[in-house]
């Protein structure tokens, strides 16, 4: 196959964050044939790249090969019983799934609308919000084996899916400070969904919105609607700015699509969305923390909210704009969690606010915050 890449491709053009440095090779294959085709010829150290949501890159030129996912549909392969499956590729944008399940009446993943990012990172990662995961609603998912060299399908155990992880976001992770994609690189998920036009509401946040009791039973439009307006209030979907880029303009979801984007960057959303994971301890640690520490049952443990361990510890949101406005890197103004660029910051200042956090939520709690970004180029102290 003759490989055609582009040479001046940025991270810093790529992710959310804005920041990190050139591409050597950046592939866009057009198609799963050819993303199959490229990845069975490049043996070597490669990273997946869907819409940059959840990378951190370094500012250093990145010698390596980047592949983007931007291909793909979503088939409706059975809908009977109650029960609707559906497969989408990796490389489709994760909201337009959500919108195309919610215009089908089709229940399970409602509550995600508005996360960033595409099919294929959001198994990776089983994205979660307002209640829900993504795990919950995935049957399989189709992968590439690197070490086999062929296609695979792995079913829901196989995927060891836990909260913001799964068997091939800790294979990634554990390959620091450069993380080249595992030995599974995601083609397609094959969704289990509700043949339901309603859901209940999950969350006190969309309950608050909506003005109705947990529970109460909403169309699912109205629940998607709520969620994408809590999300916007919060800042918590990604600057529509960055599909200017010529380089991003394939990668707007469809509800952006129509409305004229806005001229300036919101620096609030220049984020991963939350920097940290909430810590998942044993109940023995968490009776430890001050009695109004929020704790969330998780199994035999106890998830507390990050946010407020790093709110607790002195950082509260917007910090440390309220001292020096011009600060290139902070918290954002709206979520303490969202670590924000606020337009001329380095990937070492993003790491820099996030160690200082770390540090001294480690000082005060003995809890230390696991970043949710992936590092390329970067490390964890
Ligand atoms: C404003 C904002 C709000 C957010 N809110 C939430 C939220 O509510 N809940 C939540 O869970 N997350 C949230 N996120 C994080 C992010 O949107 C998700 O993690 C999302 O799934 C990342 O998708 P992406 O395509 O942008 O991933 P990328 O950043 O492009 O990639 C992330 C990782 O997945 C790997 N990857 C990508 N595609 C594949 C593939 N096909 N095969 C194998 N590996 C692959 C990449 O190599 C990388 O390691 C938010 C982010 C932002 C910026």
């Amino acid at each position: 196959m003759r490989k055609s890449f582009c040479k001046n491709a940025k991270f810093s053009e790529l992710t959310t964050m804005k920041v990190g440095g050139c591409i050597e090779r950046f592939f866009q294959p057009a198609t799963k044939s050819s993303f199959v085709d490229l990845l069975r010829e490049e043996s070597g150290p490669l990273f997946i790249i869907g819409s940059g949501s959840n990378t951190l890159a370094s500012d250093a030129p990145f010698a390596e090969t980047v592949i983007r996912t931007r291909f793909g549909r979503v088939e409706c392969l059975t809908k009977e019983n109650g029960k609707a499956f559906l497969r989408a590729d990796a490389g489709v944008i994760w909201d337009d799934f959500v919108k195309i399940c919610v215009q089908l009446g089709l229940q399970g993943v409602e509550n995600l609308s508005g996360i960033p990012g595409t099919v294929g990172a959001a198994v990776v990662q089983n994205i979660g919000a307002y209640g829900s995961e993504v795990s919950e609603s995935v049957k399989e998912v189709e992968v590439w084996d690197r070490e086999k060299k062929e296609v695979r399908v792995l079913n829901r155990d196989s995927m060891e899916f836990s909260y913001r992880t799964s068997l091939i976001k800790e294979d990634i992770k554990s390959q620091p400070p450069y993380a080249p994609n595992s030995r599974f690189i995601v083609l397609s998920a094959l969704f289990r969904l509700s043949s339901n036009n309603f859901a209940p509401i999950k969350y006190g946040s969309i309950a608050e919105y909506l003005k109705k009791p947990m529970g109460t039973v909403e169309k699912l439009w109205d629940i998607r609607r709520a969620v994408l307006c809590v999300r916007g209030i919060k800042n918590m979907l990604e600057d529509p700015v960055r599909y200017k880029s010529k380089l991003m303009a394939d990668m707007m979801p469809e509800r952006l699509k129509g409305s004229s984007l806005p001229d300036d960057p919101n620096p609030d959303r220049a984020s991963c969305g939350s920097f940290f994971t909430n810590p998942v301890v044993s109940p023995e640690k968490a009776a430890l923390l001050p009695q109004d520490a929020p704790r969330f049952p998780s199994q035999d443990k106890v998830k507390l909210s990050a946010a407020w361990l790093i709110e607790q510890a002195g950082f509260k949101k917007g910090y440390p704009l309220q001292k020096d406005p011009n600060a290139k890197v902070a918290l954002s103004t709206c979520h303490a969690l969202a670590i924000t660029n606020r337009g001329s910051a380095t990937s070492s200042d993003v790491m820099d606010l996030a160690e200082k956090i770390r540090k001294a939520v480690w000082d005060k709690f003995e809890i230390d915050l696991a970043l949710e970004p992936v590092l390329i180029g970067l490390e964890q102290k």
